[in-house]
Order: C-alpha cells, then structure tokens, then sequence
C-alpha cells in the first residue's frame, strides 16, 4: 500500500497540518503536558502512544481545544488556534473521535453521522451536500444496512465506525482518533485500517493514541511515544517501537492489549 499519498489538503498556504509548540497543561502540582512539540503532517498517520497517565489524552485534549493550554500553542494550517474553541476548530477542519463512544442513542445511525456532515469546514453546506456526504460516510464504513435504525441498538463495534463515519463525514484536514480500534472485530478493524489509510494517501493528516503495537505497526507512519508529561522518542514506527527504552516504557502498557 502506498505510504505516501500524493494529493494534500491545501489551503492558501499548503497543506494542512497540526502543529503542537512547546505545549504544556497543568492539574494542580502535576505537569499532564510538560512542554511537547509534535506535528502530525498532512497524508501522513502519526500515533502517539506511552504508559497510562504518559499525558496523550491531556495533550490530545489541546489539540483539539477542549483543553487550554498553560503554555505553548497549538498551529492548525499555518494558523494559531490555541485560543480557538473546539467547535470553531471542527469548522476550520479539525475532528477528532473519542476514547468513550458518544453517539445519541435515540437518533438513527444515518442521523448520528449526518451531524458530522453538518459540520463540514468552510460555509454551512447545503442539504444536498449534507445528503451526499453522509451516504458516502455510511459507505465508507458499510453501515448502510443499520442506518435507519437507531443508534442505540448497535453494538459497540458499529458505534466506533459510526462515530468514525460522522467525524469524517465533515470532509475534515486532521482527524484526531483516539483509540479507533477499541471494540472492534477482526474484520471491522481490516476495514478501518483500510479506511484510514486511504483518507491518508488522499492527503488527511491522522493522529492517533493507540495501545495496540500491532495496529501501530500496521497503520503509522511516525511516532511518538510519551512518558511523565513529555515525548521521550519520536521516529519511523519501526525504529521507534524496536529502541528497547521504549519497548521498557510502553511494555506494561502494550502487553496486556491486542485486538480480539
Ligand atoms: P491513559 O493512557 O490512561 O488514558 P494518558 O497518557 O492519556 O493516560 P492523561 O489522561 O493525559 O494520560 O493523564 C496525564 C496525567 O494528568 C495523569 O497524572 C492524570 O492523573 C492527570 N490528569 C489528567 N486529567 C486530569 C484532570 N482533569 N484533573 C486532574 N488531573 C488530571
């Protein structure tokens, strides 16, 4: 498969990508975010992995603007978002999917995705544009069968595809996943690596928090790896997951996972 895509998304100036500087996020004495660098290129999947408590989650919270940072600033397409509010940033093209599914329970699963749709980045779109965009996120992830039916009624592995399906259904530049494969079959995660992978070729910038090594392997294209608050290692998966201080920091983490 090809790992370097060759249409990006540009805007006036280039392709979009999301910068992390020098960012830090205090809870009380503790340093969540001690002051991280990171950019997540466009057509390229970044992951970012480290122990339990490493600051991924507080660091992806940044990104996306649910968190303020203390320090430092986060860059989206050449622009400073850091004081942008999450929900402005979905509309310059930001989306991110959660760790807890959240999905409206009584809506139909095309209903769920078509919020996303309603989020698409640039101008309000038509209802047309919100019709063409959701079927085509129903496809993408073969949810066509289920989505007249409630959202509730799903098991857990639809609802992370459907979740996937509204965030990409509002055509986003970065796509923040935050363990997209949690709940998901065999074939469901073929699908999504698949998925992921080609949103990349075409030019999306992915970062993803990820327990799973295999997946890791299997889907980034460079790394991260955090510990204490801070990036310990950065570099091409493989180089990066073979160095054996990372095998030490990330081994309680990685050992006990794995998809079903
Ligand atoms: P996990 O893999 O378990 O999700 P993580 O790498 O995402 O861990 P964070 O959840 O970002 O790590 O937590 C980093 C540190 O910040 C931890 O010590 C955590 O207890 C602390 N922390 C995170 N959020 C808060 C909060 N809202 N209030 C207080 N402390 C917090």
């Amino acid at each position: 498969m090809s790992r370097r895509g060759t249409a990006v998304h540009r805007t006036g100036t280039g392709p979009v990508r999301l910068t992390a500087r020098g960012v830090v996020r205090r809870y009380g004495g503790i340093e969540a975010v001690a002051g991280v660098d990171l950019t997540a290129p466009a057509g390229r999947v970044t992951a970012l992995i480290g122990p339990n408590g490493a600051g991924k989650s507080t660091l992806f919270d940044c990104l996306a603007g649910t968190v303020r940072p203390d320090a430092g600033r986060v860059v989206l397409g050449g622009r400073d978002v850091t004081r942008v509010p999450a929900h402005a940033r979905v509309r310059l093209g930001l989306a991110r999917t959660f760790q807890q599914i959240a999905v409206f329970p009584t809506l139909t699963v095309a209903d769920n995705v078509r919020i996303g749709a309603e989020q698409r980045r640039g101008r309000r779109p038509d209802t047309d544009a919100v019709d063409a965009a959701t079927a085509r996120a129903l496809a993408l992830f073969g949810l066509q069968g289920v989505a007249a039916q409630p959202a509730g009624d799903q098991p857990t592995g639809v609802l992370r595809l459907v979740e996937l399906a509204r965030a990409l259904a509002g055509g986003p530049h970065v796509l923040l996943l935050d363990e997209p494969a949690a709940g998901l079959d065999t074939a469901q995660t073929a699908r999504l690596v698949s998925v992921l992978r080609g949103l990349a070729d075409r030019g999306t910038a992915l970062l993803l928090v990820e327990h799973d090594p295999d997946l890791v392997r299997e889907l980034a294209d460079r790394v991260y790896v955090m510990a204490g608050g801070r990036v310990m290692a950065r570099g091409p998966v493989a180089e990066v997951l073979d160095d054996p201080r990372v095998a030490r920091a990330w081994g309680g983490a990685a050992a006990g996972t794995g998809r079903p």
